[in-house]
């Protein structure tokens, strides 16, 4: 989990050290100026003792609170707190009826705002961090009463979401303008995707190499595989069991290996507005595979590139768990950091 969600800060009750630099005017001696009880919001502590301070420089008074303390009502613990229970699935009246039943109120807006805090401090430890490899999905989240699709980049080093998109993943153009900018700030060498055409053609256009999901791969080519074993002559099925054995053993040449096989098929005949026929279906099957060979090879030439998406379609679940509140969302932005929030809730 998150470090930045999880560890719950100190709460001193009374303050350690006298303040370093003055609020106003950064002088660095003061003189003590009284003391005030003041009630917080946290569960286990009530008060806090809170001195006040005279800056020597400037003559101005300010209030020094302890570590854990703000000027806000609730300890930042509880803060902390209020963020994990929306993080874990509550609502945020839900988990504002926790906190009550804690007998600490906090209303669900002040959860409400925490959460966007929360989310704007891991969206700024986001920005300029170097992420090497990639994962990227598309999904679909409720939102303004239908689904939407979002667009989720993960940072493949640590499993946490770097980036979500209001975006279509099946529209090559808003993928690289949305990508590019992250592929520059970021360092990013590789993505890892699932077969789509579009992540094929961005890969290729901004020179990233390219890891397609293996999962997505088996799946998809065995199921059509499975159709061709019904409906090519008969003649033809040693085909197939020359292309069973490349996925599950993936060597380098592959590619020239499914070519070889493309070339011993006959040509096309059906006119261009008729369906196609079987024996053409398995020549485009070899033609694409050929095609994309490289993309299901990456990871063996590079070890930090995993064979997988798993870790993109984890941290996709986790946000879709917390749909049900997003839906509240009223604008992309807030939708956006709620998402990432979300899906920061690593294990
Ligand atoms: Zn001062």
């Amino acid at each position: 989990m998150s470090i930045v969600v999880l560890k719950l800060p100190e709460v001193k009750q009374k303050k350690e050290t006298r303040p370093h630099t003055c609020p106003y005017c950064e002088g660095e001696t003061f003189q003590r100026w009284g003391r005030v009880n003041k009630a917080v919001q946290d569960g286990r502590v009530r008060n806090v003792k809170v001195y006040r301070y005279r800056c020597c420089q400037c003559k101005r008074t300010f209030r020094h609170y302890p570590e854990g303390h703000t000027r806000a009502d609730q300890t930042e613990r509880l803060r902390v707190f209020a963020v994990l229970l929306w993080t874990l699935g509550l609502s945020h009246r839900a988990s504002s009826s926790v906190l009550s039943g804690l007998k600490v109120l906090v209303s669900f807006m002040t959860i409400w705002r925490e959460v966007q805090e929360a989310a704007k401090r891991i969206k700024k430890r986001n920005h300029w961090k170097p992420v090497r490899v990639l994962g990227l999905d598309g999904a679909n989240v409720l939102g303004w009463g239908a689904k939407q699709p979002v667009l989720v980049a993960v940072d493949l080093g640590t499993g946490e979401p770097l980036a979500v998109g209001y975006i279509n993943e099946y529209d090559p153009q808003a993928v690289k303008s949305w990508l590019e900018p992250l592929v520059q700030r970021h360092g990013i060498t590789v993505i890892v995707t699932d077969d789509l055409s579009s992540y094929k053609m961005v890969a290729e256009k901004l020179q990233l190499g390219h890891q397609v999901c293996q999962f997505h791969v088996r799946r998809w080519v065995g199921k059509t595989l499975k159709q061709l074993q019904e409906t090519i002559p008969k003649e033809w099925l040693w085909v197939l069991e020359e292309i069973r054995p490349l996925l599950d053993l993936l060597p380098l040449d592959g590619s020239k290996h499914l070519h070889a096989l493309w070339k011993q098929l006959p040509g096309r005949r059906t006119l261009p507005s008729q369906s196609r026929s079987a024996l053409e279906q398995l020549r485009d099957l070899l033609l694409r595979l050929s095609d994309h060979w490289q993309s299901y090879c990456t990871f063996q030439s590079e070890p930090e590139v995993p064979c997988t998406n798993n870790s993109t379609e984890r941290a996709i679940g986790r946000m879709k768990m917390r749909a049900r509140t997003v839906r509240g969302y009223k604008s992309w932005p807030g939708m956006e950091s709620g998402l990432n929030l979300a899906g920061t809730l690593t294990n």
